[in-house]
């Protein structure tokens, strides 16, 4: 069965086998079969190699078990302040690499498995990314999951287990097709299905004022049912939860109450509640307001605070001190009435210290302030769905509005600037607003952005009127040091046939020409279809052959940015200044030696902070030419008259020299540019080409480009999430982190 040995093989197994520990890889062996006999319930002459997969998978989640039993007894006993990450997305990729690299397994695996005659790196690339995220926010709740476990906080991460995470994209005659993401088709080893923790969430209904409260009466019961995933810290021995709530019909669904078709029937409707956590919304930076949305929020609202309140009953100091709950941008925001709602209605304390306890407990973390992303939910769609909810809002804007007549009398635009409710066309409730007046601390995920947001939303909303402490603190974040590592760099262009220009993901705004579109989205299809377009001229030309390639990679996803980032050597960060909350992309590129051309926006500015400005390719506007350009008025023909260069390209884009079969196809998009461009992008296009003039120039002397990469390497310490976890726990929750490790399952206690 074993294949021959190279001397590479030779090599590498006595390398390894140094590291890895006779006993170890025999344990390891021992197990692998063991779970291929009893889990997979094969035998090597039928196992295929996602059985071999799972075998591996098994072997290697043995070993966090009695680490992550170990730590939740530790928190049990030793009663730690808790801290709960609410996101609706969680962006995690793959799990068995990271598991092994933070358990010290890596290399006793690849001995086993290659004594095995199996390729790990084979078995690894058969594992599905866990996609339950569009981009940026979702991968910093993940990060963020793993900081936390590896600085020994008691944290747990509340999210939903969506059927179908961010779809898998296709490119068909270059235009983007979508495919659904099926990624628990074969099972997943590393989740752990929790029934007897199975939670109760009531939607619709009615509510009552009776002498003896409030009640909240006929309602539609969905329940969640939790999957727990091991969360490990970086060799520390601690194994923290991430529980993502899946929606299950109760067993009397539409049988009881609203038994109109029959039995049969009703079962058939059981998908209908269980539609609650089939699909994760592909929308980046885009509030789309869909009553399935709407219940998504409050599902995973609802389950999660009835966990933390078992928790914290179940404490032995009881004091609401001990809990901090974190908003990953307003999705979760019905945290703040929902908990005024268990507190007032259930546990019947007052209002004024229930409010109390509300804004101590959470915080809110802002993520853009792209108006098309804001969410602004309909006072009709609440009504109907949370109407209790939208009576407690009513009151906390009641009393929001009372405080702000007292300070500033007869100021009526401010009281409407103010308000949770705007009024415009139908009443709509800002959730944003929300945020910021049940928290008592507000962040930006950059320092330029957590100012802009001072001097706008957050200034238009509570301007003087906090509660508690105010924090702002400008901070940035980047994925966990082991996800993407420099050694990919190589490998991943020789993977391509010549040199190229990669073309990665991402949104619309700020990197006007590049990106992954959500369905639908009509201008970001019509982009993608441009760059492909681009492409096979490129791609094609005679004159040009192999000296350039434009690629656009199908399906980026985590799996696929942990080889594409460490292959390159420049890092486009363009975006309109003032557009980007941070970007997290360029910091990972940053890490991995890639050099950046980017704007003074988002988190480019402390990049160049740390690195010096002289060893980044900086143009372009800042916040204030932008600012100063809007008050003039951005004529984009005067660009297009004025730069030949520019007009070229714009007419070749509108006359069809990239869609010969169709001249007109992308006449809108120009027409866009040309007429309607809110990111006023020809603004930079001159400074951004001379730009580039000098990264060619800089890239012929691979002496001053490597220093400069060294610079930026040297520098980038400030961007890892662990420095940002320590500063969020300290600032905003209250809490000590720490390097210490707790005892393996193994150790004497
Ligand atoms: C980091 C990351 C993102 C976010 O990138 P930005 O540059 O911050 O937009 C999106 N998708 C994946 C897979 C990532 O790893």
């Amino acid at each position: 069965m074993a294949k021959p040995l190279t001397d590479q093989d030779k090599r590498k197994q006595i390398s390894v086998r140094g590291l890895a520990g006779v006993e170890n890889v025999a344990d390891l062996k021992t197990n692998f079969n063991r779970h291929l006999h009893f889990t997979l319930v094969k035998d090597r002459n039928v196992a295929t190699k996602r059985d071999y997969y799972f075998a591996l998978a098994n072997t290697v989640r043995d070993h966090l078990v009695g680490r992550w039993i170990r730590t939740q007894q530790h928190y049990y006993e030793k009663d730690p302040k808790r801290v709960y990450y609410l996101s609706l997305e969680f962006y995690m990729g793959r799990t068995l690499q990271n598991t092994m690299v933070n358990l010290a397994l890596e290399n006793a695996c690849d001995e086993a498995t290659y004594q095995l005659g199996l390729d790990m790196e084979e078995l690894q690339d058969i594992e599905e990314d866990a996609g339950l995220g569009n981009g940026g926010l979702g991968r910093l709740a993940a990060c963020f999951l793993d900081s936390m476990a590896s600085l020994g906080l008691a944290a747990y991460g509340y999210g939903i287990r969506y059927e179908f995470g961010i779809f898998n994209q296709k490119i068909v005659n270059g235009w983007q097709v979508e495919e659904a993401d099926d990624w628990l088709r074969y099972g997943n080893p590393w989740e752990k299905a929790r029934p007897e923790y199975m939670r109760p969430v009531h939607f619709y209904g009615r509510v009552e004022h009776t002498a003896d409260g409030v009640k909240w009466l006929d309602t539609q019961v969905v329940l969640a049912l939790p999957y727990d995933t091991p969360v490990p810290g970086y060799r520390n021995n601690i194994v923290n939860t991430m529980r993502l709530w899946s929606a299950k019909a109760p067993c009397d669904f539409n049988l009881k109450d609203f038994n109109v078709g029959g039995y049969i029937q009703a079962v058939l409707d059981r998908n209908l509640a269980e539609n609650i956590s089939r699909v994760l919304y592909p929308n980046d930076n885009f509030f789309e307001g869909k009553e399935l949305r709407l219940k998504q929020e409050y599902f995973v609202v609802a389950a999660t605070l009835q966990d933390i309140i078992r928790r914290f009953k179940a404490s032995k100091f009881g004091s609401t001190e001990f809990v901090a709950i974190q908003l990953n941008d307003t999705h979760p925001a019905l945290a703040i009435p929902e908990l005024m709602r268990i507190l007032v209605d259930i546990e019947k304390v007052s209002w004024e210290k229930a409010w109390d306890i509300v804004v101590r407990t959470c915080a809110y973390t802002n993520h853009t302030v792209l108006p098309e992303a804001l969410e602004r939910w309909p006072v009709d769609l609440f009504q109907n769905l949370l109407p209790r909810h939208l009576e407690i809002i009513y009151e906390i804007n009641r009393r929001h509005l009372e405080r702000i007549s007292k300070l500033y009398p007869g100021d009526n635009d401010r009281l409407r600037r103010m308000s949770l409710i705007e009024e415009v066309d139908n009443r709509k409730i800002n959730m944003a607003h929300m945020c910021i007046v049940g928290s008592h601390a507000v962040n930006g995920v950059a320092r330029i952005h957590s100012e802009i947001i001072k001097d706008t939303i957050v200034l238009v909303c509570v301007f003087n009127l906090r509660h508690t402490q105010e924090y702002f603190h400008s901070h940035s974040q980047i994925m966990n040091s082991t996800m993407f590592v420099v050694l990919h760099k190589f490998s991943f262009v020789n993977g391509l046939s010549w040199r190229s220009q990669i073309v990665l993901s991402i949104t619309e705004y700020g990197c006007p020409l590049c990106f992954q579109a959500a369905p639908g989205y009509h201008t970001a299809k019509m982009i993608i279809k441009l760059i492909t377009s681009i492409g096979d001229i490129i791609n094609n030309d005679p004159v040009v052959g192999d000296r350039l390639k434009l690629i656009f990679l199908e399906n980026y996803r985590v799996t696929l940015a942990e080889k594409a980032i460490p292959a390159a050597d420049l890092s486009e960060q363009i975006s309109t200044a003032g557009t980007e909350a941070s970007g997290t992309g360029n910091m990972k590129f940053m890490l991995n030696g890639a050099l950046t051309i980017g704007t003074m926006d988002g988190a480019n500015v402390e990049m160049a902070e740390e690195a010096g400005e002289e060893n980044l390719f900086i143009f372009g506007m800042r916040v204030s030419d932008v600012e100063a350009l809007d008050k003039k008025g951005y004529d984009a023909l005067s660009y297009y008259n004025h730069i030949p260069e520019l007009k070229q390209a714009v007419d070749q884009i509108s006359g069809g020299f990239f869609s010969p079969s169709q001249p007109n196809l992308f006449k809108d998009l120009v027409n866009m540019l040309m007429h309607h461009d809110r990111f006023k992008v020809f603004a930079d296009y001159e400074d951004y080409i001379k730009c580039q003039e000098k990264v060619s120039a800089l890239y012929k002397n691979s002496k001053e480009w490597t220093k400069m990469v060294i610079h930026n390497i040297a520098g980038c310490g400030k961007f890892s999430s662990d420095r940002t976890i320590s500063q969020y726990a300290r600032e905003i929750w209250g809490m000590e982190p720490s390097l210490e490790k707790i005892a393996a399952p193994d150790d004497p206690r």
